[in-house]
């Protein structure tokens, strides 16, 4: 039996020894641009410091600027490997018209924007030399009838915290600090996704302040392009959202569990897990992780939305498929408890769930840190034969610090037809991260996802971003992404918000 698990500790063992900047690929967006553009004329612009004044004084928000004492603090996003990127300004934004106030001010003044919710964006495409946006501030969380109302800037732990206060909750993701927006915005898998669905499949509506300067509610009725490019199109692509409604589900009792293997065992554990995890009954979410990190770990963690008894006879299944784990915790605990333990926060109260420090999204007694880290992705649309799993071992098994992390689909995710939502991959059986930290990371990762291209093929997950990622278009979008460039066209001719990999 072990105590304490921790399943971001687990995404986090690499701290903070830094990676080198040149070997993360492509420069995030503005990183080699200047800060003043060319207008259609060729004519330089580019604000003043009176333009940032008087953006600073339009804003019921905050601009902070270089030489500002929260400047170094401000700038920076999740992971360290982007802390280089110096910009003009950052605007945490207050309201809906503040975000249309930014959005001008690019506009007219040829200012890169960039737009930031949790700052998580594996290419730190929230940030650039230009203006970011930060949405923090706008994190209210409300609920009625079965809605609920979230603002864009709300992280993923005061989400389940503030909802678990009415018995609710809404499918999404287990980092705590990541923001609801890019999380949404590019999909949203989570620990109950396949009951519920993704993030995306439960929104209902949301706002966005477009290139334009308008504000728009976006649902089945009303701008519904720009509605379902929101479900899976990736975010910083077509507007800013401000605020989302997400339909909730009743967040009762559930039963955690976390069970390990030796690495001896590992090929027939992946196979097994395969078999079992995209095809439990939906109350049951499971992912796979296979890791190097001072020693080899085979780890199957996951929930059910049910009791103790009932999940140990579905893991039952699993072992007899796997063979016996060498240990394995299954606790009953709250929803609001679960969500912390696979945050891994279950020893830290909500508060302490947070990155530590006073601006917003951020709590004085935050305990958690940010983390240097490279990743690549595909999502599995077939099992591995046993070779592919003896393969993707083989590249867990070399030297380095770095876990491949499987997390299981299937269920409420596969019931949503491929063009529903801009999310296409309806029927992967799981999706796939090659997660590595500290010297040799990039190495690993590139080599790693190269060696199993010919067992996943070339489909890849827009939320876990690669800006190395050849074919990105039709590995994101899939048959998706010419109906999400027209959308674009249609909706940002400008292209005010370009990313590198845009729609
Ligand atoms: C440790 C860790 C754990 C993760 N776990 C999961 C998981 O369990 N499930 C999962 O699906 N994903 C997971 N992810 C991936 C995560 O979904 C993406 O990194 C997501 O894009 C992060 O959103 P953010 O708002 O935190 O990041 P940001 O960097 O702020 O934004 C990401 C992208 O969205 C854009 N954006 C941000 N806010 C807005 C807005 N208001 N309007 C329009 N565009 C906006 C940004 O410009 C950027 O391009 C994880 C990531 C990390 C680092």
């Amino acid at each position: 039996m072990r105590t304490a698990p921790d399943r971001r500790a687990f995404l986090r063992t690499g701290g903070l020894a830094a990676l080198a900047l040149g070997a993360q690929g492509a420069p995030a967006l503005g990183a080699t641009a200047g800060m003043t553009g060319r207008d259609t004329t060729g004519a330089v612009s580019g604000p003043r410091p009176a333009d940032w004044r008087a953006l600073a004084d339009g804003l019921a928000g905050k601009v902070i600027r270089p030489g500002d004492a929260s400047y170094d603090s401000a700038r920076r996003l999740f992971n360290p490997t982007f802390d280089a990127v110096r910009p003009a300004g950052v605007a945490y934004c207050a309201n809906p018209s503040d975000v249309a106030e930014c959005v001008g001010f690019a506009r007219r003044l040829n200012v890169p924007l960039a737009v930031r919710s949790g700052g998580h964006s594996y290419a730190g495409w929230s940030t650039g030399t230009g203006l970011v946006l930060d949405v923090s501030r706008m994190s209210k969380v409300s609920h009625a009838a079965g809605r609920a109302r979230v603002g864009a800037g709300a992280k993923l732990i005061d989400v389940y915290d503030r909802l678990a206060a009415s018995g609710v909750s809404i499918p999404a993701g287990t980092c705590a600090t990541v923001g609801v927006s890019g999380l949404a915005l590019g999909g949203g898998i989570g620990v109950v996704s396949r009951k519920y669905g993704l993030t995306c499949d439960v929104m209902e509506s949301v706002q966005l302040v477009t290139a334009d300067g308008q504000l728009l509610t976006c649902d089945a009725n009303r701008n519904a392009d720009l509605y379902w490019a929101s479900r899976g199109g990736g975010g910083g692509n077509l507007g800013v959202a401000v605020s989302f409604e997400f339909r909730t589900h009743p967040a009762r009792e559930v039963t955690v569990f976390f069970l390990h293997w030796p690495w001896s065992k590992a090929v027939r554990a992946l196979r097994a897990w395969q078999a079992w995890g995209p095809s439990a009954p939906d109350a049951l979410w499971s992912g796979m992780h296979l890791s190097r990190d001072g020693g080899t770990d085979v780890q199957v963690v996951g929930l059910y939305l049910g009791g103790r008894a009932d999940c140990e006879r579905l893991l039952d299944r699993l072992a007899d498929a796997a063979g016996s784990p060498s240990s394995s915790y299954v606790r009953q605990t709250s929803y609001r408890q679960a969500m912390l333990t696979m945050a891994g926060c279950g020893s830290l109260s909500v508060a302490q769930c947070h990155l530590g420090g006073s601006l917003p999204g951020q709590t004085r007694g935050g305990r958690l840190s940010r983390d240097t880290f490279t990743a690549k992705s595909h999502m599995a649309y077939r099992p591995l034969s046993e070779a592919g799993a003896g393969a993707l071992v083989a590249q867990v098994a070399r030297p380095g610090n770095h876990t491949v992390l499987l997390d299981a689909l299937g269920g409420a995710v596969a019931r949503v037809r491929p063009d529903a939502t801009a999310f296409p991959h309806r029927t992967a059986l799981y999706s796939v991260q090659y997660y590595a930290h500290r010297a040799g990371a990039a190495t690993w990762a590139r080599t790693a996802h190269a060696a199993m291209r010919p067992h996943f093929g070339d489909h890849a997950y827009v939320n876990y971003t690669d800006p190395e990622l050849g074919g990105w278009r039709t590995a994101y979008y899939g048959a998706n992404a010419t109906r999400l460039a027209q959308i674009k066209a249609a909706r940002d001719p400008g292209r005010l918000f370009r990313l590198p990999q845009g729609i």
